[in-house]
């Protein structure tokens, strides 16, 4: 199967209101320009030096959607043109993506992650650290930054059950968090959960977003 003939069968499983990130991290430009030419305009990476340089040698139309974690001192690099910021995980880092913009004269699209993995090693907010930092209420005067809605992982496990007790988990901090703080947002609307083996679960437990690469471009070469 050609990465156009994956592309096309994960589109036919997404309904509608369900966009998608193709994950290109580690992939060639090549690889980018067969999904683009099959019509794929989102693309998600995880380093800011490749998602930059992607950006420089590609069509302007494509939307380009860091989905790594963040390092302060590269934020600077991405913000003239990154459509999306998926990891968003404290508040200093949304300060300095604020104080980047502002400089830049953007306004960036964020997403909050959320840690629901039982693994330790998954970034993110916890559930309730989340909530609190909203309910502070400083993050209202960053006007340059805005909340699209929330991001997050399910475990890496071949224990359904588990997978979907977490994703439905995420479902029901975004739906609380919308009617709590964003019930007037229009912009607050994009749940980020699902890869590869997972994205039907997440796509079940709500998701609006799905964010899938070996699927689509096969196997990641790390040494690339
Ligand atoms: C790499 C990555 C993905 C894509 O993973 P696949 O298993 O290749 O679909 C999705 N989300 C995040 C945050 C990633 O780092």
């Amino acid at each position: 199967m050609s990465i156009a003939d994956n592309l096309k069968q994960v589109l036919t499983e997404l309904p509608q209101g369900v966009r998608l990130v193709a994950v290109s991290k580690f992939h060639p430009n090549e690889a980018i320009e067969e999904a683009y030419q099959a019509g794929q305009r989102i693309f998600g990476e995880s380093k800011v030096q490749e998602m930059t340089a992607k950006y420089e040698s590609l069509p302007k139309d494509i939307e380009w959607h860091f989905i790594g974690h963040l390092q302060t001192n590269k934020i600077k690099y991405m913000i003239p043109y990154v459509a999306m910021i998926h990891g968003i995980d404290t508040y200093k880092l949304l300060e300095e993506v604020n104080k980047q913009a502002a400089k830049a004269g953007r306004i960036v699209n964020c997403l909050l992650q959320i840690h629901v993995a039982r693994e330790e090693t998954k970034f993110g907010f916890s559930p309730e650290e989340c909530k609190g930092m909203l309910a502070a209420g400083t993050w209202k005067k960053l006007s340059h930054i805005r909340l699209c809605g929330l991001m997050g992982m399910a475990s890496n496990t071949d224990n359904a059950e588990q997978i979907d007790s977490e994703f439905r988990l995420l479902d029901r901090l975004f739906q609380e968090i919308k009617t709590t703080w964003f019930a007037d947002s229009t912009h607050f609307r994009e749940l980020s959960m699902g890869m590869s083996h997972d994205y039907h679960q997440a796509i079940a437990a709500g998701s609006t977003m799905v964010r899938v690469g070996s699927k689509i471009f096969g196997e990641r070469n790390y040494n690339n």
